[in-house]
């Protein structure tokens, strides 16, 4: 048997993890990195949020994957369909196997539909959309923005959701439309939070609540959904007092994620994990294959999975790889995490935490939990730019 090509460090995932890894290693000095991306663009995420808001185009945020991949890098287009970490060999469905020396999985997480029965089904309806699918972001903007009385109920899970408070972004946008639309009035505003908070930062919590306020919003937090039924446009409610039912003229949902199905029947996760790669949440190496590495939302780090995350968790990996193959100390990533959450059109506040829901904020010169239209156009406009440019170039500290 001839053995499979092999790489110094292998990335399967070329999203925000991956060619943030792959830059940052290239220019660490690895002259061998490969990374393996299914996808011919690659989308910087947090724009959809704006696209929901009405904000932005599917067009901002899309870029061709081959300009985007740092230089050097190699790139495999058929996706991994296992990993044997016993072998230290990955599958590709094109029938590849590629070894490595250290392995960095990142293959990000999908919306879990099956969580939720009935939505998937509603969502297919001109009346409940989510913008965690490039595909429903727009409608979910013509939804909101077409809706003059009835009730609007935004439902955001935390269940492994990729930045889940900014679930909130259309929320708040569609208010303020709302109200300068002048029919606020004539909407009963719902908001259905999972999680026991809107937020893991007390002052930014605050601010959110100020402005559900008044804006008029009710508020149930600790609350799932259970179910949906589109044909009757009602949603069933897990409350910490029991089931309830709400009905719905448009509902927005963030949906519960869910890790890809082969991490786990590669033996790459445990019970623990929930199908997730289970590494240590400090250094991020797996707990049974040290060569092999974690990080973005495919990880069990215990911390809210973002984009901002991966500024920590990126020099982390690419410092321990060093670390393991020398024999000196590992880094630790503290659970870092970030949401820019909007609370009008034109405003935004950034909540940094860490995962004791420590505050973490990025400068202590200004309140960032604090709206700023500075913070607004600096999340909308000058974020994006600094995405393409530096760090997916790995840039990323
Ligand atoms: C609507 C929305 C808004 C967000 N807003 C913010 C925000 O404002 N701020 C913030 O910090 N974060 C935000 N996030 C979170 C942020 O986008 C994610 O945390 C980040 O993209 C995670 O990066 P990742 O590389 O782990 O996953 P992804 O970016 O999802 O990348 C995973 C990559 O792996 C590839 N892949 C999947 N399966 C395979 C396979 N079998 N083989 C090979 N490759 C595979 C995918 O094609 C994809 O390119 C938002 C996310 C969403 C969805």
């Amino acid at each position: 048997m001839s053995s499979p090509r092999a790489h110094d460090v292998l990335i399967l995932g070329g999203g925000n993890a991956g060619l943030s890894l792959a830059g940052r290693v290239r220019r660490d000095g690895c002259r061998d990195v490969a990374v393996v991306e299914p996808k011919d663009v690659h989308q910087y995420r947090p724009l959809l949020s704006y696209v929901a808001s009405g904000m932005a185009t599917l067009a901002d945020l899309s870029r061709p994957q081959d300009d985007v991949v740092p230089d050097g890098v190699r790139r495999y287009r058929s996706p991994v369909v296992s990993v044997d970490g016993e072998r230290s060999i990955v599958h590709l469905a094109d029938g590849t196997e590629l070894g490595y020396g250290d392995l960095a999985v990142c293959p990000g997480s999908e919306v879990d539909w099956d969580a939720i029965p009935g939505a998937r089904e509603a969502v297919g309806t001109p009346s409940a959309s989510t913008s965690y699918l490039p595909e429903l972001a727009a409608k979910t903007w013509a939804m909101l923005s077409a809706l003059t009385s009835g009730r609007a109920v935004f439902a955001v899970a935390s269940r492994h959701v990729p930045c889940f408070p900014v679930g909130l972004k259309p929320l708040f946008v569609a208010t303020d439309h709302w109200r300068r639309t002048g029919v606020l009035d004539a909407i009963d505003v719902e908001l259905v939070v999972e999680s026991p908070r809107l937020v893991d930062d007390p002052r930014a919590e605050r601010e959110l609540l100020a402005a559900a306020q008044e804006y008029g919003v009710r508020i149930r937090t600790s609350t799932t959904v259970e179910s949906v039924d589109a044909t009757d446009r009602t949603a069933r409610l897990r409350t910490p007092h029991g089931v309830d039912t709400t009905h719905y003229d448009a509902l927005y949902l963030a949906p519960p994620h869910r890790a890809p199905g082969w991490i786990a029947q590669s033996g790459l996760a445990t019970a623990e994990s929930d199908g997730f790669v289970a590494v240590d949440p400090g250094t991020l190496q797996h707990r049974t294959f040290p060569r092999v590495w974690g990080l973005g939302d495919a990880a069990a780090v215990d911390a809210m999975p973002s984009g901002g995350a991966l500024r920590r968790q990126v020099p982390v990996v690419a410092r321990n790889i060093q670390a393991r193959r020398k024999g000196t100390a590992m880094q630790q990533y503290d659970g870092y995490s970030v949401a820019p959450v909007t609370t009008s059109r034109s405003e935004l506040l950034l909540a940094e935490f860490d995962r004791e829901r420590r505050p973490e904020p990025t400068t202590r010169l200004v309140d960032l939990a604090r709206p700023r239209r500075s913070l607004l156009l600096f999340d909308r406009y000058l974020q994006p730019p600094i995405y393409w440019r530096r760090l997916l170039q790995g840039k990323v500290s």
